[in-house]
């Protein structure tokens, strides 16, 4: 069976390419092949930040592997904050400082236009592809829901009236960024 790492140590992204896979392949983690450093991510883009991490697994530990990146692009922001997403209110990488940031810069703008992009990077024997997941949607105007995590209680999916944050995961996981990049490895993978 083929061994392919899963260049995260988040424990729920793991589990879940498990499950849809239905052990078809082997997974590992970061932590299943005693990778404990600090891979680094200095690309200008979401791409290219998924492509370094799949990069530096496949040269320095010799797996096949693949990795993601996700960022937040808010049209008004000129696509900020991108690769900044997790840190964009600072190092401290809080959700609720990283929303208000947000939401303040938005405060008197009314294109609220935005999107989820996750890009996933697959290197196998050398060959790279990339799968990209995209959902466009809107920057609501205050905080709603309880579910999710990061930006969720303020990002509201195009054709629909909730946010990321009042779904339940069950359904984000069906149609988010996250799982059309996923679903795209995934068919991959299977052929
Ligand atoms: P990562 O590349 O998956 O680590 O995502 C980077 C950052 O983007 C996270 O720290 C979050 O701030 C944000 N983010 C990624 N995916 C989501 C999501 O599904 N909902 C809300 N925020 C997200």
């Amino acid at each position: 069976m083929m061994k392919l790492v899963f260049a995260t140590n988040n424990k729920n992204k793991i589990k879940e390419i498990k499950h849809l896979l239905n052990n078809s392949l082997e997974i590992l983690s970061l932590e299943d092949i005693q990778c404990f450093e600090d891979i680094p991510e200095t690309s200008d883009t979401i791409e290219g930040n998924a492509i370094q991490k799949a990069q530096y697994v496949y040269e320095n530990y010799g797996y096949n592997c693949f990795a993601d990146d996700t960022g937040l692009e808010i049209e008004a922001l000129n696509g900020e904050p991108g690769i900044y997403s997790a840190r964009y209110a600072g190092e401290e990488k809080n959700p609720e400082m990283n929303m208000n940031k947000v939401l303040d810069k938005l405060k008197n703008v009314s294109n609220r236009n935005a999107r989820f992009k996750t890009v996933i990077a697959l290197i196998i024997d050398g060959k790279t592809t990339c799968f990209e997941g995209i959902v466009e949607g809107e920057i609501t105007h205050a905080k709603s829901g309880s579910e999710g995590f990061g930006y969720d209680p303020i990002f509201m999916p195009k054709g629909y009236n909730k946010t990321y944050s009042e779904m339940s995961l069950d359904i984000k996981n069906t149609m988010s960024h996250r799982a059309i990049a996923t679903k795209k490895l995934i068919a991959f993978l299977k052929k």
